[in-house]
C-alpha cells in the first residue's frame, strides 16, 4: 500500500476514503478516470485531475526524454522461446520491457510456450543479453506464473527442464505460481509482483495465462463491456510498468473468438480489443499444423515485419 497523503490535496481522511473505494496505491489512481474519483465524497473534478496527474508521475507514467528512453532500452535483453524459428520472427527472442501476447485456439500451444519460458529463464544459454545485464539476470532469476485456468503443471516443467539437463526441482523452486480464480485476484497478483521484487526476489519473467478468461466470464454482455475494458486496461498498465521498471519479460496468453462479420482477413480475433492490442508490443497468433507442428504468426509489431514461423511441441518442450 502506498502513502496516499503524498498526493496533492489528500489528507488522512481523503486517503482513507480513497482506500475504502479500492484505490489503495498510486497505480490504481494513475489509471483511474476523473469521473471515478469524483464519486468519492469531497473530491472535486479539479482535485481529481490533480491527484491523477500526481499519481501518474509517481508511477513513471509521464513523459521521458528520448535519451532517457534510449538508455533504458540499452538494458533490453531477450529470452529464447526454445525455437530458433520463433525467436527469429520475434527479433531474437521474447523481449524485456515489453508485453508479448500469444493468442490461439485451445491446444495451440500457449500454455506450453509459457511453461518453456519459465524453464528457459534458468538456462544461461537461452538468455540473450550484454554481459553486465546477463549477470544481473542470472542472479537467481525467478518467474511469476499467474494461472487463471488451472493449467500450470509442475510435472511438465520437470520434463522440460530435464530435457535441457537442468534439475527439475530447482527450476520449480524458481517459479512462483499464483492461481487466480477471478479477475480481481488476477489483478491483485500482478500488482503484488512489485512487493516480491522489493522483498528481494529477482523477478525477470511474468506470465499471465490466460489474460482474458476471467474477464470474459465475469463481464458478460454489452452493458459490461466498458467496465471490462477499463479493468483490462488497468491490468495491462500494471504489467507494462513492471516490464519497464524491472526489465522483465512479460508473456500473456489470449483466447480467440470467431468473427462472424469478417468478410476479409482473419476470421478469428484475439479477445480484449484495442486495449490489449495497444498494450502488447508483440502479438502472435498460434495455430495447429500437422502432428506436433505449430505455426506462429507475428502481426501488428511496431518495428518488425509480419512473419510466420514453424515450431514443434514434443515431450522435450518447444523447439524447431
Ligand atoms: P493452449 O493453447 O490451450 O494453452 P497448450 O499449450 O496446453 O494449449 O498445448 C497443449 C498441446 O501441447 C497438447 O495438445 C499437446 O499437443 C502438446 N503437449 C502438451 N504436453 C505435452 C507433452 N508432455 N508432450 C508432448 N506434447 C505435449
Ligand atoms: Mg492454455
Amino acid at each position: 500500500m502506498d502513502d496516499l497523503t503524498q498526493l496533492p490535496g489528500v489528507g488522512p481522511s481523503t486517503a482513507e476514503k480513497l482506500k475504502e473505494a479500492g484505490y489503495t496505491d498510486f497505480m490504481k489512481i494513475a489509471t483511474a478516470t476523473i469521473g471515478e474519483l469524483t464519486e468519492i465524497d469531497g473530491i472535486s473534478e479539479k482535485a481529481a485531475a490533480k491527484i491523477i496527474e500526481a499519481a501518474r508521475e509517481l508511477c513513471n507514467l509521464g513523459f521521458k526524454s528520448g535519451s532517457e528512453v534510449l538508455s533504458q532500452r540499452k538494458n533490453i535483453w531477450k529470452l529464447s522461446t526454445g525455437s530458433k524459428n520463433l525467436d527469429e520472427i520475434l527479433g531474437g527472442g521474447l523481449e524485456s520491457q515489453s508485453i508479448t501476447e500469444f493468442a490461439g485456439m485451445f491446444g495451440s500451444g500457449k500454455t506450453q510456450i509459457a511453461h518453456q519460458a519459465c524453464v528457459n529463464l534458468q538456462c544461461p544459454e537461452r538468455i540473450i543479453a550484454d554481459d553486465a545485464i546477463k549477470e544481473e539476470i542470472l542472479n537467481e532469476p525467478k518467474a511469476v506464473y499467474i494461472d487463471t485456468e488451472g493449467t500450470f503443471r509442475p510435472e511438465r516443467i520437470i520434463q522440460m527442464a530435464e530435457a535441457l539437463g537442468l534439475d527439475g526441482k530447482e527450476v520449480l523452486n524458481n517459479i512462483l505460481v499464483a492461481r487466480a480464480y477471478n479477475s480481481d485476484m488476477q489483478m491483485l497478483y500482478a500488482e503484488n509482483v512489485e512487493n516480491l521484487i522489493r522483498e528481494g526476489h529477482n523477478i525477470k519473467l511474468i506470465v499471465v495465462d490466460s489474460l482474458t478468461s476471467t474477464f470474459r466470464t465475469e463481464y458478460v454482455g454489452r452493458g459490461k463491456l466498458a467496465e471490462r475494458q477499463q479493468k483490462l486496461g488497468r491490468h495491462m498498465a500494471t504489467l507494462n510498468k513492471l516490464a519497464d521498471l524491472y526489465n522483465c519479460v512479460v508473456i500473456v496468453t489470449n483466447q480467440v473468438a470467431a468473427r462472424p462479420d469478417a468478410l476479409f482477413g482473419a476470421s478469428e480475433q484475439a479477445i480484449g480489443g484495442h486495449i490489449v492490442g495497444h498494450a502488447a508490443t508483440f502479438r502472435i497468433f498460434l495455430r495447429k499444423a500437422k502432428g506436433d507442428k505449430r505455426v506462429a504468426k507475428l502481426y501488428d509489431s511496431p518495428h518488425l515485419p509480419d512473419a510466420e514461423a514453424m515450431f514443434r511441441i514434443t515431450e522435450k518442450g518447444i523447439h524447431d
